[in-house]
């Protein structure tokens, strides 16, 4: 089957979560299935498994579950990017905005050196807030950001056109 219905039966969507009007894509199914959670793996990946990248980089908390398996596969270090007050080394941080009010991430400052190739991953890219503040950071330790990579798009919010202008290359598996 196709990788794209493969993934539109795996992911679930639940209404008006977290709240009401909200269709919330639930990816735990894709996660708990292995077939199409390895298919999701192995496509993103494929681009990669000749451009010797150094470390991935995952967003807090399903982008933990995504970039550890793509580690694994490209050979390359794993790296979280948390919620600020959760990292126990010293870290960078950066502010961003959400629906209501700012929140900030972090890394450690030791995380990634000057000129590493490194991966960005989050399960879903909508308004690209997040992903942006990811991009930021990452620029800051002097990381060379090969690309983002999601496994679904949110097209109508933008995210891919706001990371993109940073000139950052998306990759996503579904919209
Ligand atoms: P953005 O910052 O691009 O607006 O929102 C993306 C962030 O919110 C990601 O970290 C993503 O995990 C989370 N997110 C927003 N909407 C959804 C959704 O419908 N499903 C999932 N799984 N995550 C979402």
């Amino acid at each position: 089957r196709a990788l794209e219905e493969v993934l539109r039966d795996a992911i679930r969507t639940i209404p008006d979560y977290p709240k009401p009007g909200v269709l919330f894509r639930d990816i735990t199914t894709l996660l708990g299935n292995a077939q199409a959670f390895r298919r999701a793996m192995d496509e993103l990946v494929a681009p990669y498994a000749d451009s010797h990248i150094d470390k991935i980089a995952g967003i807090e908390a399903r982008g933990f579950i995504l970039g550890g398996a793509m580690a694994h596969q490209l050979y390359a270090g794993f790296v979280p990017i948390r919620k600020k007050g959760k990292l126990p080394h010293e870290t960078v941080r950066v502010a961003y905005s959400l629906e209501y009010g700012l929140d900030e991430m972090e890394m450690h400052v030791d995380a990634v050196s000057p000129g590493e190739k490194v991966i960005l991953v989050d399960d879903l890219i909508a308004t690209g807030g997040t992903a942006e503040a990811a991009c930021r950071l990452l620029k800051q330790l002097g990381a060379d950001i090969v690309a983002a990579c999601f496994v679904i798009d949110l097209p109508d919010l933008g995210g891919r056109a706001k990371l993109e202008a940073m000139g950052i290359d998306v990759r996503t598996l579904i919209a």
